[in-house]
């Protein structure tokens, strides 16, 4: 396996974690021996994931863990993201987080109002609220706390998301995620989310100045057709969508575009890459060309 580079540009793949290397953080039949063959190519990679419930550093121990070769700084977070975002558009925002998990290691830089300083309507005692942050979804989105963030948008306050995931695939099956509570915020408070996390092309630009690659020599793989792949292919990165984790036949049939490669799991990727390397060598070294065969 060769670099999935073109004419000297490195060559690198994004990889999406929850449904894709793991389920319930129970590695997938053959995806530890998959990305090891990936490592041994010396193929730059990232691991991006929308997780919200660990940090970078939690989700490389746990990865580690369960065999796959990998460090934290191979970890991209929508809360790292998210950081980075606030840092930059929102500088010294006080910013009300609502996430199930602790991931204000990963906030590094970001001024957080806790919920206990929050005042519940805006103009009472106590700090006042500049962004409200959605993190992932989970028991801390009671009643309580969603119509406190609904008061604080009333009030002015900015909406940052890390993402908009409607479910998410567990061991017991589908759960409700962030991205339902979204869209009843954004209606009722009429404003409508900075999204930071996939598929923001935002996260994708992250992902590839993380790695210093360049988006027509980059794979992402990934279970969601909609956020991970068609999602990386509007940024021009070639997408590959497996059928693991989240993936339904009928929510690939209604998708709204056609991935340039499907899978039936990430362990078939490095044979990708070698069918590619070698189309690749035969059009003279023009990488991710291989639109015709819907693997
Ligand atoms: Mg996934």
């Amino acid at each position: 396996m060769q670099q999935a580079g073109r004419g000297g540009e490195a060559g690198a793949v994004l990889i999406d974690i929850d449904g894709v290397l793991t389920v319930s953080w129970e590695p997938l039949p053959g995806a530890v021996a998959a990305l090891e063959r990936l490592r041994a190519a010396g193929l730059p990679l990232a691991l991006v994931t929308n997780t919200t419930s660990r940090t970078r550093a939690s989700i490389a121990a746990r990865l580690a863990d369960a065999g796959f070769p990998v460090t934290a700084d191979d970890i991209l977070t929508a809360p790292s993201v998210t950081a980075a975002y606030l840092r930059e558009h929102h500088p010294r925002a006080r910013c009300l987080l609502l996430n199930a998990g602790d991931i204000r290691d990963d906030l590094t830089g970001v001024t957080l109002v806790s919920e206990p300083e929050a005042p519940d309507r805006p103009g009472e005692s106590g700090p006042d609220v500049d962004v409200v942050v959605l993190g992932g979804a989970g028991d801390a989105f009671d009643y309580a706390a969603l119509n406190r963030v609904f008061r604080h948008l009333q009030g002015g306050a900015r909406l940052v998301a890390m993402h908009r995931n409607l479910y998410w695939r567990t061991a017991d099956g589908l759960d409700l995620d962030t991205g339902a509570f979204l869209l009843g915020l954004e209606q009722a408070a009429r404003t409508e989310a900075e999204v930071t996390g996939k598929p923001a092309a935002a996260f994708f630009g992250a992902a590839l100045s993380h790695l210093g690659a360049a988006p027509s020599a980059t794979l992402m793989v990934g279970d969601d057709i909609e956020s991970d792949v068609l999602a990386a292919q509007r940024t021009g990165v070639t997408g590959v969508l497996v059928r693991t984790g989240k993936y339904l036949p009928e929510t690939h049939r209604a998708a709204s575009g056609t991935p340039d490669h499907v899978l039936d799991s990430f362990a078939d990727l490095p044979d990708l890459l070698d069918r590619l390397d070698a189309s690749s060598d035969r059009a003279g070294g023009r990488a991710g060309g291989d639109n015709g065969s819907r693997d």
